[in-house]
């Protein structure tokens, strides 16, 4: 089965719990468009073929959001089973997007700076030159392999070639802070992770059916990728008090039942160029058998089908968070769910990342950082209202409360949204299954959630003739 078949048979699953007609379900499903392309770039002093995409999903809102990835393992397939993922996780969390994603099959590590920069920028070009682009048509986002460096060149591509678009910068999320960029858009997936782990961890009921203690306080985590989105979910998670057993990168995984100092490991690859013989870890190669090593809690933060049918008996975390799109397969799925494996789906799980991507589009719209305008009023009403408890009480207020309530910088209002939307997701997602015991999993209820709130727009604009 190829990812978007994969994609498919989740959806199929989740659509047996719906009562939307066959061609509805079918519209959902499929993607609207695709833009294959092969471009010529100078590489050297040589011309060098670039094969890259950009697949639209569903325009059943607009614009379509979706990240642009850079491996040498992109296909249509994938980019398309990306893009359909994106359009059930903006409906999950709520976001006016429909779902889209881009590729480029290129290894980023094999070109210069320069190299990569002509590449961005000849894809930006033709992005727009097929009106696949633009802040109310499609707004790209870092993924594998790209980052805020990107989505620079990205950026100024765009203004350059529609000076007239006053909202020009919002043409891309993820761009550096001084571009137009959001406070705490790089961590966001990680930090989206650990609310959502903070959020499955509170439940007494589900942690007892886990044989868990509930709170992550001591919970054993490994994390697969230590990427945009894995290295930070690694560090919030320890920050909250779990204990990083487990950390595995492409060139070999370690582990260390006493747990692992997430900087401490960043900077001896960063010194070392590899994760291997940290201080007293035990090295394990190849790399994706650390997924087979005791913990509570797996954080698949690489890429797809990396638990398929060849390794899902063997994996021993309760709970699976998935950061990475499709790490696990349909197949792979029945064995863990047999096992009683708690899976927080993707489309779900990462969202985070989508999520402030939201606020730094509104935020380019707008023209103003968050909390700029009312920042300095907040913080006189705070403090006029505790020396009125004072006054009232004769009590202090402890400083640090009123160092709490003083706070509404744009980093603060940013990570508060985004805890506000995680929390709110899985409560809507654990309720349905609540409701419908049926459904089983979480992932069939996350995409009987998505499919029902895409079908009701549908059904609400009915089809452009
Ligand atoms: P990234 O390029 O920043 O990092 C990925 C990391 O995984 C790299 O360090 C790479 O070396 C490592 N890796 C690759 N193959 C591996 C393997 N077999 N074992 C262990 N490590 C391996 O990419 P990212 O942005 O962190 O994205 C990772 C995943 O999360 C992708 O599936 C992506 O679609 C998804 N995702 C990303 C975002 C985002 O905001 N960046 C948002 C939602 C979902």
């Amino acid at each position: 089965m190829n990812f978007f078949d994969e994609v498919g048979s989740f959806f199929d699953k989740a659509a047996q719990f719906t009562t939307h007609s066959s061609g509805l379900l079918a519209t959902i499903k499929e993607c609207d468009s695709s833009l294959l392309l092969n471009f010529p770039v100078k590489i050297g002093d040589a011309y060098e073929l670039i094969e890259a995409y950009r697949v639209h999903h569903s325009a059943y809102k607009s614009p379509l959001k979706g990240g642009i990835r850079y491996s040498e393992c992109v296909t249509h397939d994938e980019v398309k089973a990306l893009a359909a993922l994106m359009s059930y996780k903006c409906a999950i969390v709520d976001l006016p997007f429909g779902g889209a994603k881009g590729g480029i099959k290129i290894d980023p590590k094999k070109y210069t700076i320069e190299e990569l920069e002509r590449i961005t920028r000849r894809y930006a070009f033709e992005l727009i030159k097929h009106n696949y682009m633009g802040p109310t048509i499609d707004v790209p986002a870092p993924d594998y392999g790209t980052s805020s460096r990107e989505m620079a060149w990205i950026a100024d591509t765009y203004c350059q070639l529609n000076p007239k678009d006053s909202n020009g910068l919002g043409c891309v999320t993820g761009k550096p802070i001084a571009m137009g960029g959001i406070v705490g858009r790089t961590e966001a997936t990680g930090r989206g992770i650990l609310y959502a782990a903070e959020e499955v961890v509170a439940c007494s009921a589900d942690m007892k059916a886990l044989g868990l203690t509930v709170g992550l306080e001591g919970k054993k985590v490994i994390v697969q990728g230590l990427g945009n989105v894995g290295s930070h979910a690694a560090r919030f998670l320890q920050e909250a008090g779990a204990l990083i057993v487990g950390l595995a990168e492409y060139e070999g995984a370690i582990y260390d039942s006493n747990g692992l100092d997430v900087l401490d490991v960043l900077e001896h690859r960063k010194q070392t160029g590899s994760i291997l013989n940290f201080k007293k870890s035990k090295n394990i190669l190849p790399s994706n058998l650390l997924l087979e090593y005791p913990c509570d809690i797996l954080v698949p933060a690489a890429l797809e089908n990396q638990i398929t049918v060849h390794n899902a008996s063997k994996i021993m975390a309760k709970i699976i968070i998935e950061g990475a799109n499709g790490p696990i397969t349909p197949d792979a799925e029945k064995i863990l769910l047999a096992k009683n494996t708690c899976i927080l789906p993707d489309i779900y799980a990462n969202a985070g990342g989508v999520t402030v991507s939201y606020f730094e589009w509104l935020k380019n719209r707008a023209y103003v950082d968050f909390g700029r305008v009312s920042k300095r009023l907040d913080s006189s009403n705070v403090l006029a209202m505790v020396h009125v408890i004072e006054q009232l009480t004769g009590k202090k207020v402890p400083q640090e409360h009123q160092n709490l309530l003083l706070e509404t910088s744009e980093y603060n209002l940013v990570n508060s949204g985004l805890k506000d939307t995680m929390v709110n997701a899985y409560r809507n997602i654990r309720e349905l299954l609540r409701q419908h015991p049926e459904m089983q999993d979480l992932r069939t209820a996350a995409f009987v959630y998505a499919i029902n709130k895409i079908a009701s727009q549908y059904e609400l604009r009915g089809v452009f003739p």
